[in-house]
């Protein structure tokens, strides 16, 4: 696997795929860095060899070209954040991008324009990626969050720059954290999923009965299971139709000796509603008119008590309606758990869709090992997938 530390990027250009599809409010500002700051490492390592940095990006979903999502409206954000002026092209591939390319200096770097401005990057157009290749010498790939998606930038590119590629320091980071949980991790390995529903999550199950000694599962997807079994689960989620995979699940768990935890009380509430009427309910005996939101005290007990048994833990989905205060108490009761563990010298990994958003609602960001920066690419991974960005990097 190449890094960084492979290269020396003295007097080199480097092309890095950055993701700095960063939220923007009604004034084109910057509302959260964090992507950012993410690829600072990797920028800086290569301006301290002496190289130069062509980053390359794409900003939210435009159809062709649209001023709303120009890259130009980062630009100072970019230079808040590395603590350097930065140079900007107005298109990312053809005579703009090439002349700017080609007049950086060491230490320079320079922003181009929204790869999706050009409609053949989602396309993964080989001719365009064999454009953007000849904007520098050495391909770095730093982008997580779009290392699912086999695009010009992200994959098809990597083609053009046979044995002078490699991983950013965030890509090579999100690859070990994942080979910590997934191959490496010390044992006992604890996975937690959370979350709506059994059918977004059934190929990580699937997936990490082979890898895990316990798994608790959480959430929406726990009334699925506990119809399965006989219990009654009132209005709450169910997927009926998943039904007989929640009992095969059961069936494999005990077969791979997984041992899984599933909720065994609910905060109830009378309606999808944060000033509904709540109760605390045993999770298989919840009547009509009443849906289960949240773990109940017993539950977050039982949760707690396994993770502070494991040394490695994977979390991904919360354990309730996390969005209404009222229901968000199991998410924070878990997160202090894993925050717990992780000061007791466990290694923690959270990622995936929603989970990260209730991370850092709840100030968990700096108490886990690591936070994973791409939510789609985190649950492709963890449903055992090798991305096609990571893939071409590697060929
Ligand atoms: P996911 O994207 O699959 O991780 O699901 C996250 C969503 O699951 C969040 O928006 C939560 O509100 C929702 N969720 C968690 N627990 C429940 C529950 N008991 N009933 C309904 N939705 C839930």
């Amino acid at each position: 696997m190449k890094t960084l530390n492979d290269f020396n990027f003295d007097k080199k250009k480097a092309l890095i795929r950055v993701d700095f599809n960063v939220p923007l409010n009604d004034d084109f500002e910057v509302t959260d860095a964090t992507r950012i700051l993410s690829a600072k490492p990797t920028i800086i390592k290569i301006l301290e060899d002496g190289g130069s940095c062509i980053l390359m990006s794409h900003l939210g979903r435009p159809k062709g070209v649209q001023e709303e999502f120009s890259l130009k409206h980062i630009v100072s954000k970019v230079e808040d954040v590395l603590g350097v002026s930065i140079k900007f092209a107005e298109d990312c591939v053809g005579p703009i991008a090439e002349e700017a390319a080609q007049n950086l200096k060491p230490g320079e770097i320079l922003l181009l324009e929204n790869l999706r401005f050009h409609e053949e990057e989602k396309r993964g157009d080989k001719d365009f990626a064999e454009g953007l290749s000849k904007l520098g010498d050495i391909y770095v790939n730093d982008a997580f969050g779009t290392a699912h998606r086999a695009h010009a930038s992200t994959t098809i590119i990597a083609q053009f720059f046979s044995g002078s590629k490699c991983f950013g320091n965030l890509l090579a980071q999100e690859i070990e954290s994942i080979k910590k949980v997934m191959e490496t991790g010390q044992k006992p390995v604890l996975a937690i999923l959370g979350g709506a529903k059994v059918s977004s999550k059934i190929t990580i199950i699937e997936n990490i009965l082979d890898k895990v000694d316990h798994l608790i599962i959480g959430g929406g997807m726990t009334f699925t299971f506990v119809k399965a079994q006989g219990g009654s689960i009132g209005d709450s989620i169910c997927e009926d139709d998943k039904m007989d995979l929640a009992l095969d699940i059961l069936k494999q768990a005990k077969q791979k000796n997984v041992q899984i935890h599933l909720p065994v009380d609910v905060l109830a509430a009378n309606a999808f509603s944060n000033d509904a009427e709540t109760q605390v309910m045993d999770v298989t005996k919840i009547p009509d008119g009443w849906q289960g939101l949240d773990a109940g005290p017993k539950s977050k007990e039982n949760f707690h008590n396994v993770v502070m048994q494991c040394k490695t833990i994977l979390w991904n989905g919360p354990l309730g309606v996390f969005e209404m205060e009222n229901f968000a108490s199991g998410t924070i009761a878990l997160g202090d758990s894993i925050a717990e563990a992780t000061e007791n010298g466990a290694f923690s990994l959270v990622g995936g869709g929603d989970s990260v958003a209730a991370v850092k609602q709840f100030g968990f960001e700096n108490k886990v090992s690591y936070v994973s920066t791409g939510g789609g690419a985190m649950l492709e991974s963890l449903e055992g997938k090798i991305l096609p960005g990571i893939a071409a990097i590697l060929e």
